[in-house]
């Protein structure tokens, strides 16, 4: 197998892959960034909201970093780590002008300040935006900014396994997607940054790439995740293709309305009302739904008529777009039917707030990939893009740091650990017959949104638990039908599912365990939060055929649990 060396080996190219390998870059460090696909189509181009900032001089003249992080804190159910919280305030203001210097350029109000808008609780608004296209102008610009540093980009390439050598990083195995040809990486620092797992669930807003692989690399490898059972389901995917329908329809002011048109989140938050936080107005919807309050098919109404057409298009162009081309929907004139679904993962690979993974000298994670932890038991809107930054640049930073205290290199060549790797994926789908991968898959993405989704209990935790297991049993017996070595998606869909189905193990299990219900994890067998006993991380381990579940301590500053009320 080739082998080729760099000082560190960044695994995605979204923006918390893109920043992290800047600043690796820019200390002197050959970096290569790996990614499945042209970094600027990675899922974080996908965003449209926006990204919250506190900007001194550019914000309500009442708000300060303080109230951010205690939004962030209450948002998350005090399951967020204070001190990140607190990181992640102070140094929003300037990451955001720094990528505005960069060349993204945000709206600005008439006297020239950069806009805002409110984004779901928030105290004061706080979310800043590109048009309705906020990613996509960040991630083009990040990328260009990278593309003039000494970045070596693998666009296309896909990782399948770490090498470590006595729990130290040794190297990565990735695999040319056109060829299949696979190429050992040799070096002492990775960063995971590969972003969301959206594809285990039936109904997601996420990309079709977001299959959760960083989550299963590191799990094989023995790194640890970290409230795997936190995972946020967005109220408002257009139904019934799942389009996200950004929040910044509802930060606008546009009105969820059941089929008796009534504002129903009256009856669930009194005062933040539409804008309460996403595990909230999911449940909502779900609860109108059930109770024969929704329209035929299962979805409510997202009403923006009221806000008028020249404004709807100034502001939520790509919401009326997607209702009119996925729904036929005309959201000038009526409301457009939405309904949850799966969006955003709070859980992530176990790092401390400088990203660094406990369990496995080198290896650091970023982004929606890593759990610092910034966002606790459910994500506020417009913070993720925030955190891949903000991390991802910490990160970057951490690594340097890493590479200049470790400069003596490994001196083994792990030909035969990495051969294992490619052998072990070759394994997958040897098969000529038995179960297509496709159908395990489906299974499995039933699976999740029945028993591990917006509403949970024992039974159908112990239900997905068994299922799962024999769906990862079933996969030594599974295969595809193209085994051609151009551009074989069905080799790299079946190596995706691997990773999928360890996830998913460690997900229901760690959803089972944690018997009380607290941002998005909500439990009917436990419908109360139970800071006595529960106000703690879970951190599980794969270990084979079981999940290992420990806990670790939140880390509160100043904020004390108080009820979460809106
Ligand atoms: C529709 C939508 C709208 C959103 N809107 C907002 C918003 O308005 N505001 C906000 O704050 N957040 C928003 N979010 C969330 C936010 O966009 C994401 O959480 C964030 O962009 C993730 O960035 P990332 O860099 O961690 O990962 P990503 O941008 O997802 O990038 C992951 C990278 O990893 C690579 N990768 C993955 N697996 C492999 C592998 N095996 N081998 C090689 N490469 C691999 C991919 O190619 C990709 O480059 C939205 C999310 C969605 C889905």
């Amino acid at each position: 197998m080739e082998k080729i060396e760099y000082d560190a080996v960044v695994i995605g190219g979204g923006l918390a892959g893109l920043m992290s390998a800047h600043e690796i870059a820019s200390a002197g460090f050959k970096v290569a960034v790996i990614s499945k696909v042209f970094p600027t189509r990675s899922h974080s181009a996908a965003a449209e909201g926006g990204i919250a900032a506190y900007i001194p001089g550019n914000s309500d003249p009442n708000d300060n970093p303080d109230y951010m992080t205690y939004d962030t804190v209450k948002g998350g159910d005090y399951l967020v780590d204070q001190d990140a919280a607190e990181l992640l305030s102070n140094k929003s203001g300037e990451i955001v002008m720094l990528l505005e210097r960069w060349g993204a350029l945000f709206n600005r109000q008439p006297d020239g300040r950069v806009a805002v808008r409110y984004f779901g609780g928030q105290t004061y608004p706080r979310t800043r935006f590109v048009g309705d296209k906020t990613g996509m102008a960040l991630l083009h610009t990040l990328f260009e900014r990278t593309s003039g540093l000494n970045v070596d980009f693998y666009n296309e390439w896909f990782s399948l396994d770490l090498v470590t050598d006595d729990k130290k990083v040794a190297g990565i195995v990735a695999m040319q997607m056109k060829t299949l040809t696979p190429f050992f990486f040799k070096t002492k620092a990775v960063v995971l940054a590969t972003g969301g797992m959206g594809m285990l669930y039936r109904h997601t807003t996420n990309s079709y790439i977001n299959t959760g692989d960083g989550f299963g690399i590191a799990l094989r490898a023995g790194a640890a995740l970290k409230d795997p059972e936190f995972v946020q389901f967005h109220p408002t995917a257009l139904y019934p293709s799942d389009v996200l329908i950004s929040e910044a329809a509802r930060g606008e002011g546009a009105i969820l309305k059941n089929i008796k048109g009534e504002r129903f989140m009256t009856r669930y938050a009194p005062k933040k009302l539409d804008l309460a936080p996403r595990d909230i107005v999911s449940r909502a919807i779900i609860t109108e739904i059930k109770e024969g309050r929704g329209f035929p098919g299962g979805y409510v109404g997202l009403d923006l008529t009221h806000l008028g057409e020249e404004y709807i298009k100034e502001r939520l162009a790509l919401a009326v777009e997607a209702a009119k081309s996925f729904a036929g929907v005309d959201a000038f004139t009526e409301p457009i039917p939405v309904r949850p679904a799966q969006h955003y993962y709070m859980g992530g690979i176990d790092v401390d707030i400088e990203g660094r993974n406990p369990d496995i000298v080198g290896l650091f994670s970023a982004g929606e990939a890593a759990c610092v932890s910034v966002h606790g038991a459910n994500r506020l809107g417009s913070n993720s893009l925030l955190d891949t930054l903000v991390f991802g640049q910490v990160t970057g930073r951490a690594v340097v740091q890493f590479l200049k205290s470790n400069s003596s290199n490994p001196t083994s060549n792990y030909e035969k650990e990495a051969e294992k790797v490619v052998d072990d994926a070759y394994k997958l789908v040897k098969s000529e017959s038995g179960v297509h991968f496709g159908q395990i898959l489906e299974k499995l993405r039933d699976t999740m949104w029945d028993y591990v989704g917006i509403y949970r209990d024992e039974g159908g935790l112990l239900n997905a638990m068994s299922e799962i297991n024999k769906l990862r049993g079933m996969i030594s017996n599974m295969y595809v039908t193209d085994k051609s070595k151009v551009y074989n998606t069905e080799f790299f869909n079946a190596l995706e599912l691997r990773n999928m189905l360890d996830l998913a193990f460690v997900i229901a299990k760690s959803a089972l365990e944690r018997k009380e219900s607290r941002g998005a994890h909500y439990r009917t067998d436990y419908p109360d939060r139970d800071d006595n006993n529960w106000l703690k991380h879970t951190i599980a381990y794969l270990r084979g055929n079981t999940v290992e579940v420990t806990f670790k301590p939140v880390k509160i500053t100043r904020w004390k649990p108080e009820p979460r009320v809106y």
